[in-house]
């Protein structure tokens, strides 16, 4: 089905896109202008992320601003302003200092998203340290892979996590010099060999000078979601901050007096990237919710918190989708401005439901933990065309890519040419490399390109359109299918919620697209709805590229932060080993 462009109005706009003169700005964007916008650290001491996020609000009337609405799992509210945070990720950068943590050193977290993880991380970054997040659902396995690939030197977890994944492998960290826990001082105590988050914070002042930071410090390693593979360790530097909050004003419209909600944890990078970093950076006041998805707490909270701009990803919409528009209608959603998505293709269905839904269209964008911000996006003042990730932001040259045989690269400029979609590098949040895999960074790069092994196209107006991961295209015949058009044709159907979709080994035609499909309440499996399906996506996407099987499942495997695992739906369909499993949400 073609999908209608969602016009933008030019003019009458209630608060004016920031983006409203693409080609203009683009044209005189430089990310040398882009780095006079922010402060650097006093005395020409350098560029560091926490100063740009919190101290540099702190000082005068802006101080007294809130910077972080904090919502536990039980209806507290805790209330941070700027000037609040900048005293607490003082303290903490004291703490460190003390403990002696030096410069470079990794500094971890494994918690859920409680006020002391960001206290923790900008702490850590104000003292120079590099922080790397682990997602508090994790089991001990990933946990210690991880802390001793980014040699972690310091954790900061809480006491019941502590309790029950890290004690058994504690020992087996040797590197490991301090662990610091949250929790009550008489349960800190009891524990053996652990320090007490809350009473070195008590005892640590409250004033901290930033050391100088060179703009190429390391300050962030993120473990990629592990979505084709084991996870790789992408390093950051402090410079990243120029593109967190550029793209913040372009991508995600950050106008002063924002209240900003972005639903990712910081186990993964967009939950530091913009669930920290970016909207501090412009001042505004961002909402942390402790609980897990949940529509109607999620619409109450839209709702009484009278967020202006959103950030959310598929998975998520798709489970709003699944429960239907009918009780959105109860919320006054009145201030929400702008919605956007990112993490996995956002099916063209879930863009218009957005509309449908909340009279605004989802603006999906892209980008990786490698980018360490957002590269293409559909941003407020553009004409949406459903399906696409749109257009490179300033400062951003995307381009799609054919390597050749002999290892040269060659542009495509034709329009409508899948190939692998690539970067210009250069952009202040490029990663830096792979911790201790040089080898596999090298191999990112070629003719003056990063490649970023996803498949896409471009269309004559610039739009780009996402195929497939490089590891998920399937070889039908001849054809080249990406999952997504099977999966995006599969959720027009009114009773399916989920799909995955594969390339089934097969002796005639090389590969055949098999989707695993979950279905809606109250549908339940059936061969008459399997036929149904089969036929509704053979009239949608031809013969050649529908589905020849469909396998209806309770649910489709994704990872901790949403992705549909596909060489898992692939490895069980053919009976091979799972491979790394350690983003695996739980099924
Ligand atoms: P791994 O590299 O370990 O396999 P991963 O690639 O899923 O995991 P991330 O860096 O978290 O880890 O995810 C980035 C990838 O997610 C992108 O390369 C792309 O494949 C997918 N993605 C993100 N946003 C979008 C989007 N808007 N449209 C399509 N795909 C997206
Ligand atoms: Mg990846």
């Amino acid at each position: 089905m073609a999908w209608k462009t969602i016009k933008k109005p030019r003019e009458g706009w209630a608060v004016e896109p920031n983006l409203l003169d693409y080609e203009r700005v683009r044209a005189q964007f430089s990310w040398e202008a882009a780095r006079r916008e922010l402060d650097g650290l006093p005395g020409g001491r350098g560029l560091n992320i926490a100063h740009e996020a919190v101290d540099r609000h702190a000082a005068g009337a802006h101080g007294s601003h809130l910077a972080i609405r904090w919502m536990g799992k039980r209806g507290e509210i805790r209330d941070f302003t700027y000037a609040d945070l900048s005293r607490l990720t003082n303290r903490f950068a004291n703490v460190l200092r003390k403990l002696e943590v030096q410069k470079g050193e990794r500094v971890f977290a494994l918690c859920g998203r409680i006020p002391e993880l960001y206290v923790t991380v900008l702490g850590a970054l104000k003292n120079c340290n590099v922080f790397c997040p682990l997602f508090s659902a994790f089991g001990p396995e990933p946990i210690h892979q991880r802390i001793s690939i980014g040699d972690g030197r310091v954790l900061v977890t809480t006491t019941t996590l502590y309790k029950r994944k890290l004690a058994a492998i504690r020992d087996s960290l040797p590197d490991l010099r301090h662990v610091i826990l949250i929790g009550a001082p008489e349960e800190v105590r009891a524990i053996p060999g652990v320090l007490d988050f809350h009473q070195l914070m008590d005892e640590a002042a409250g004033r901290f000078e930033i050391p100088p930071t060179a703009p190429e410090d390391l300050a962030l390693l993120h473990f990629t979601s592990g979505t084709t593979g084991k996870p790789k360790g992408a390093m950051h530097v402090h410079d990243a901050v120029v593109a967190h909050h550029m793209t913040g004003r372009f991508a995600l419209d950050f106008h002063p007096g924002d209240i900003f909600w972005c639903t990712a944890d910081p186990g993964w990078v967009t939950g530091t990237s913009y669930g920290i970093i970016a909207p501090l950076t412009h001042g505004i006041t961002s909402i942390v919710d402790e609980a897990e998805f949940d529509a109607e707490r999620w619409y109450a909270l839209l709702q009484d918190q009278k967020v202006t701009v959103w950030y959310t990803a598929p998975t998520a919409v798709r489970m709003m989708m699944k429960i239907g528009t009918e009780v959105i209608r109860k919320y006054d959603l009145r201030n929400l401005r702008f919605i956007a998505s990112v993490g996995e293709p956002l099916n063209p269905e879930a863009v218009v439901w957005g509309q449908e839904a909340f009279g605004l269209p989802i603006h999906d964008n892209w980008w990786q933990t490698e980018t360490g911000g957002i590269m293409i996006a559909n941003y407020a003042a553009m004409d949406i065309r459903p399906g696409s990730m749109g257009r490179p932001l300033p400062g951003i040259d995307a381009g799609i890519v054919h390597l050749r045989k002999d290892g040269t690269v060659e542009e495509v400029t034709a329009p409508h040419i899948e190939g692998e979609l690539a970067l210009r590098p250069g952009w202040p949040s490029m990663f830096r490399g792979y911790l201790h895999e040089d080898e596999r960074y090298r191999k990112c790069f070629a003719g003056g390109w990063y490649l970023t092994s996803d498949l896409a196209k471009r269309d004559a107006e610039g739009y780009f359109w996402f195929v497939g991961r490089a590891d998920d295209v399937i070889k039908s015949s001849g054809h080249l299918i990406g999952p997504f058009e099977v999966e995006s044709a599969l959720l027009e159907h009114q009773a399916v919620a989920e799909a995955g979709v594969i390339g089934k080994p097969d002796p005639v035609a090389g590969e055949v697209v098999k989707a695993f499909v979950s279905l809606k309440p109250p549908n339940v499996p059936s061969e008459q709805l399997r036929a149904e399906l089969l036929g509704f996506a053979r009239k949608r996407l031809g013969a050649v590229v529908a589905p020849k099987e469909i396998d209806f499942v309770p649910s489709v495997p994704k990872t901790r932060s949403g992705k549909i695992m596909r060489r898992l739906l692939k490895a069980r369909e053919l009976g091979l080993p799972e491979g790394d499993t350690s983003t695996l949400e739980s099924e």
